[in-house]
């Protein structure tokens, strides 16, 4: 190493060249540094130029041959930081031969027309002792900042619709409430969902749906008037913002036309595709001043748009309120009644058309609240099954339904012999535990699987038609049997209900109802136990309540019943009272 005299090293000649080292002019390495897309400046542990790639040239205006063999701080180091830059070399000849990398920073360059350029970089030492290199890729801010700018886009903008995302909602929305602070009614949220987007996304294929969401993202901003962003959420769901004095009527003005809006069918595929939205709105008010909330009670009135069968708006008010809260309350209790052992089954029986012999039972629950008394399923269940209890719970009732079953077929004196129909929701079936836990209870139990049936309603196996028949058969192939429930008040398609691998179909009560009422009640009951014995099924009709009913039924060649007529559900014990000598096979 040379002496350092102030801020230059003494016997450099600044004029003089050397000659290029080996990885210099037209080597390999030389052509692969030319095609970096970043500049390329390496020196000797002098400061003295030993690389310079062609993005060096474009970015500083030297070309190669002008500068190499040449100290930097002669052509590239603005004069003011020559006493930094000479530090750094020595202090990397000190260091000797660790090979080393700093962090990137920013650097000051001279261009050959005299101004600086800005640009950034890491800088790097490797070599010997005596063949020391300092090193370094340096790029231009501007491009960098020009790829920070696609990424942040990237960030706040949804890539399909190029609406904005939900990050950036989120933003606007937390922005305009810091803004209208103290006033409640200023800030409205706007949840859209479309209506059986997956129907169609499944039947015509994802490329039909994606240019269905662009088409609807269209016709959200041409309804647009007052809104202050539109955006994105995630699949089918986009959220709009309004904010001012009238915030709730901006929004569900808005809701209309868009509705509207939607009723011209959309091009989409090779044809055109009829779409409806269901719409919640909610507003800032005395209680609700925050984001989370807002955004839950926009959310509550979708869904009660949804379950009124869509294309319409629900704005969240206070009976919506009341009805949330009274959810949360059930939630929250249910969480602690399988802890305190509040819940309860009851039992039904199933009765042989002809003879009214009982040949199994229906297992149904109920919630012994400690201060409302029995809660019936209805009030609960939908409850269960949206926070996902209905997992914990469902193991329950399969569980004290066969240890119950076997009780009665291990006594002398009573009790049903046949088999247990227990029910389980589409919840339970979605669960991918669901057949390790079936196999498990009825291993604990000791009940043999043939003595369980599993009902399924028809809403739940329609849902997802291609992974419930997967899951039923891996439960029949359990050896367990399988029942559809509540046939004929959802949308089974015949050809599902061919394939599924059903034993039993329990034909509604609405339709029993009819039965004895007028001539069309029971056609259609005839019909449907003609095609389910046509499939090899047995028929259970519920709900018969009258000896007309029955009667109609024996005549329409249905197999078994279930109703008021023969028992209420009634607790385990009176079932045995009830039926005192031993029921069924
Ligand atoms: P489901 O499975 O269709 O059960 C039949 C319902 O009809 C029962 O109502 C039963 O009490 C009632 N019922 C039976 N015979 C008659 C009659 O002659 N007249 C009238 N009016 N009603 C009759 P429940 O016990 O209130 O259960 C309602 C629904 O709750 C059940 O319908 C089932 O879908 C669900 N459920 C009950 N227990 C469970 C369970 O453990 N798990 C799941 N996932 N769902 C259950
Ligand atoms: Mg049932
Ligand atoms: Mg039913």
């Amino acid at each position: 190493m040379r002496e350092r005299v102030g801020n230059t090293f003494r016997d450099v000649d600044r004029r003089a060249r050397r000659t290029p080292p080996a990885d210099g002019p037209g080597s390999r390495i030389e052509q692969v540094l030319d095609m970096s897309r970043d500049a390329f400046v390496e020196t000797d542990a002098d400061g003295v130029l030993t690389q310079w790639n062609r993005q060096s040239e474009v970015l500083f205006g030297w070309s190669r041959d002008e500068v190499l063999g040449r100290p930097i701080t002669e052509f590239l180091i603005p004069e003011r930081h020559h006493g930094a830059v000479l530090d750094e070399l020595e202090s990397a000849g000190r260091s000797g031969l660790a090979p080393a990398r700093t962090r990137p920073r920013r650097l000051d360059l001279l261009h050959r027309e005299g101004y600086e350029v800005q640009v950034l970089g890491s800088a790097y030492i490797v070599g010997t002792a005596d063949d020391l290199r300092i090193g370094g890729f340096l790029y231009d801010q501007d491009e960098d900042k020009a790829a920070e700018e696609a990424l942040a886009h990237a960030y706040l903008y949804d890539s399909l619709t190029g609406l904005p995302n939900r990050t950036l909602f989120t933003y606007r929305l937390a922005y305009a409430l810091a803004k209208g602070k103290s006033a409640p009614g200023c800030v409205a949220v706007l949840v859209l969902d479309l209506d059986r987007f997956k129907a169609i996304n499944d039947g015509l294929g994802h490329e039909v749906g994606d240019e269905l969401l662009v088409a609807v993202a269209g016709r959200l901003e041409a309804a647009d008037g007052t809104a202050e962003v539109i955006a994105r959420l995630s699949g089918d769901e986009f959220l709009v913002l309004f904010d001012g004095d009238e915030a709730e009527k901006d929004a569900v003005d808005y809701a209309r036309r868009v509705l509207q809006a939607l009723r011209a069918p959309i091009a989409a595929g090779d044809g055109e595709v009829f779409i409806t939205a269901s719409i919640g709105v909610a507003c800032t008010s005395a209680r609700v001043s925050e984001a989370t909330p807002l955004l839950s009670n926009a959310d509550a009135a979708m869904y009660q748009a949804k379950k009124r069968g869509g294309g319409t708006v629900e704005v969240f008010g206070e009976v919506m309120r009341m009805r949330v809260l009274d959810r949360m309350h059930t939630e929250h209790s249910l969480h602690r009644a399988l802890e305190r052992r509040e819940l309860r089954l009851f039992y039904q029986p199933v009765v042989e058309i002809h003879g009214a012999r009982a040949v199994g039972v229906e297992a149904l629950l109920r919630w012994e609240h400690p201060e409302q008394g029995l809660v019936a399923p209805n009030r609960f269940i939908p409850v269960a099954e949206e926070s996902g209890l209905i997992i914990p719970i469902g193991a329950w009732v399969l569980h004290e339904a066969c240890r119950q079953l076997c009780m009665w077929r291990a006594d002398r004196f009573g009790g049903p012999r046949g088999a247990v129909e227990v029910n389980l929701s589409a919840r339970q079936i979605d669960d991918p535990e669901i057949i390790s836990t079936v196999a498990r209870i009825l291993d604990d139990t000791g009940l043999p699987p043939a003595n369980l049936t599993l009902e399924i309603t028809e809403s739940a196996l329609m849902n997802d038609a291609a992974s419930a028949l997967r899951v039923l058969q891996a439960l029949k192939d359990l050896g367990v049997t399988l029942a559809i429930d509540d046939f004929g008040t959802g949308y089974s398609s015949l050809s599902h209900l061919q394939r599924f691998p059903l034993d039993i179909l329990k034909i509604d009560k609405s339709f029993v109802d009819e039965l004895g009422v007028d001539r069309g009640g029971a056609e259609i009951v005839a019909a449907v136990v003609k095609l389910a014995h046509a499939l090899g099924l047995q028929v259970i009709a519920e709900g018969v309540e009258t000896e007309r009913q029955l009667e109609a039924l024996v005549r329409l060649d249905c197999d078994f019943a279930q109703g008021y007529l023969f028992s209420r559900p009634v607790p385990a014990h009176e079932l045995v009272e009830k039926f005192p000598l031993p029921l069924g096979a």
